[in-house]
């Protein structure tokens, strides 16, 4: 039995509070089919969430056979969403390129069920919702209809007690709604469900209780449970959680700026978001997902580096079915070797980034985008004057790659944008150079001795780095040849003095801002994409060693994240 007493629940943004429910109490059956009706911003949402244990209510209890939930821990709250409470929603949330059987046995990641056993659950509830012929395509291929039903499969793949369904008709037409609103009254006979609809003829037809919402309160009960009733209880179940635990993604430690970075660049390399968004819709960290989303994503850059990270589901990396259990097995009972790729160089991809894409990128809608740039990493000859003396420049130590700028027109502002200014001033000119220090202002001690500097001094003033030069110099000035050797140039000083090279200086000192969401740039010397721009372009002429061109690349997306 599942009882809400008093609860409140109330939002603050800013100097509005917005009261979301206001003193709700209900009680639930451990079987029945009860409707939530209300208009749109009356509290169905939230109280479904305070329900599921996807949000915490401010007053009052939630008691779940009996016991109170008011200390529970955040473990429990997991172990409670994972194994005990299935969620649908109108979006059905499910992952495009894995098929429906892969999306169904998503929701069994967190819940401990054995490999073995997993497929035959998937197949089963599959059959149940009547897609047994649908098991092995993507959801593109699929109707709205199916697309639903996938979810309520994938719901109700770890048997939990208690459904809870928010709106699952609302982007259906109205006969496959009838069809959606039959299965889950079937679904209804040995489990609770909790459905919130805007549409009162289905609730009438379908659900067994009907309670209507408004302003947060309830204002009437079709079939309210008395405290007369006998009251049955869930069985609840413990939970596997150790992948998320050691990731301490749950409840409010998602928050902290190293794990939020960290997932975000883990995320994004590897095109997680909807694997999580998926695992949070079935497994409730759906609020934190949200969040991200919201209050991140919007403003962070999609990254298309050279390499990637592959951690699609992938030959080596899918689900592992009963059947490579039994490959497997049978295998290492072979005597013999079997030749095979290891997994870890599979999931490397390389992306490559020819003229064409490059291309293909800067024609994308300028209104989905915006800002967009290139991170072009050249390999420099660098010389400077030490101790009176010019000597090379460790250019290997000093994490050499150009600075990301959004677009022409705006010069350095995604410095400005995502970097605070420690000394000197942000690079304008195209042979500006700035130095990136970390989060407390330390520099690796190569880098300190590749700029002439003492490493073994305990502080080193800021003036100390502002202003220092150095000269670029091409291959062929840098490189003589002598007998068919190249070796670097004897005499370096007439270079430096002279006029083939490129004078640059760095200008300022900076540091990523403390909320900074963004990957951000790498400690070392940063120079401008112009300058980058302009070494490529002279590389066809005078055979400047290219390490990589365009290696990364950033577009900066507002909106595509949030559509
Ligand atoms: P419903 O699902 O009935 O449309 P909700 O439960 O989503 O309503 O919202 C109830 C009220 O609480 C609305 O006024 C909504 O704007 C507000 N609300 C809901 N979630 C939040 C939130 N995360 N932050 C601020 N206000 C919220
Ligand atoms: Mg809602």
């Amino acid at each position: 039995m599942l009882q809400l007493k008093n609860i409140f629940k109330k939002y603050t943004t800013g100097e509005f509070t917005q009261i979301a429910l206001d003193g709700v109490s209900l009680n639930f059956r451990k079987n029945e089919f009860a409707a939530i009706l209300g208009p749109s911003g009356s509290g169905k949402t939230t109280l479904l969430n305070i329900i599921g244990g996807l949000d915490q209510y401010d007053e009052g209890d939630l008691l779940i056979n009996g016991q109170s939930t008011k200390k529970y821990k955040d473990g429990d709250w997991d172990a409670y969403r994972n194994n005990s409470v299935g969620f649908i929603f109108q979006s059905y949330n499910l992952i495009g390129h894995l098929t429906v059987l892969d999306n169904v046995k998503m929701g069994m990641t967190l819940s401990g069920v054995p490999k073995a056993e997993q497929n035959q659950r998937a197949l089963d509830v599959l059959e149940r919702v009547g897609l047994k012929e649908h098991t092995h395509k993507k959801p593109n291929q699929l109707s709205g209809g199916q697309m639903q039903r996938v979810a309520i499969a994938r719901s109700l793949v770890n048997d939990p007690d208690i459904i809870l369904a928010d709106e699952p008709t609302g982007a259906l037409d109205t006969q496959t709604s009838q069809q959606i609103m039959d299965l889950i009254a079937e679904i209804a006979k040995d489990k609770l469900v909790i459905m919130v609809t805007h549409n009162p003829d289905l609730a009438e037809e379908f659900a067994d209780r009907i309670i209507e919402f408004r302003d947060g309160e309830v204002m009437s009960d079709s079939n309210p449970m008395t405290a007369s009733e006998p009251s049955k209880n869930y069985q609840l179940k413990k939970t596997s959680m150790s992948f998320w635990n050691a990731l301490t993604l749950s409840g409010k430690n998602i928050w902290t700026k190293k794990w939020r970075t960290a997932l975000i660049a883990f995320a994004s390399s590897i095109g997680i978001i909807g694997i999580a968004l998926v695992l949070s819709l079935s497994n409730g960290f759906s609020k934190q997902i949200d969040s991200i989303e919201n209050d991140t994503l919007s403003g962070f850059p999609i990254t298309i580096t050279e390499t990637a990270n592959d951690m699609t589901f992938g030959p080596s990396n899918r689900l592992a079915t009963e059947e490579d259990d039994k490959a497997n097995e049978k295998q290492r009972k072979t005597e013999a070797v079997f030749p095979e790729q290891p997994a870890e160089e599979e999931t490397v991809h390389e992306n490559s980034l020819s003229e064409e894409y490059i291309a293909y990128l800067t024609d994308m809608d300028s209104s989905l985008i915006s800002g967009m740039s290139f991170t072009r990493n050249v390999n420099m000859n660098l010389i400077h004057q030490n101790d009176g003396e010019v000597a090379a420049v460790q250019t290997d130590s000093l994490n050499l790659t150009s600075y990301p700028t959004n677009g022409e027109a705006k010069g350095s502002s995604f410095l400005e944008q995502n970097y605070d200014l420690l000394a000197g001033s942000y690079p304008t000119g195209k042979n500006d150079l700035i130095l990136v220090v970390g989060e407390n202002n330390q520099l690796a001690s190569g880098m300190v001795d590749a700029l002439g500097l003492d490493s073994s001094q305990k502080e080193i003033n800021f003036d100390q780095f502002i202003g220092k030069e150095m000269t670029s110099i091409f291959n062929d000035d840098f490189y003589t040849e002598t007998n068919g050797f190249f070796k670097i140039n004897p005499d370096l000083t007439s270079l430096y003095e002279g006029e083939s090279g490129t004078d640059l200086k760095i200008v300022g000192v900076i540091r990523g801002k403390e909320d900074l969401s963004i990957a951000g740039l790498s400690e070392g010397i940063k120079y401008s994409d112009t300058l980058a721009q302009e070494f490529i372009g002279n590389a066809q002429k005078s055979a400047i060693v290219l390490a990589q061109e365009a290696a990364d690349f950033n577009v900066m997306t507002g909106e595509v994240f949030s559509t």
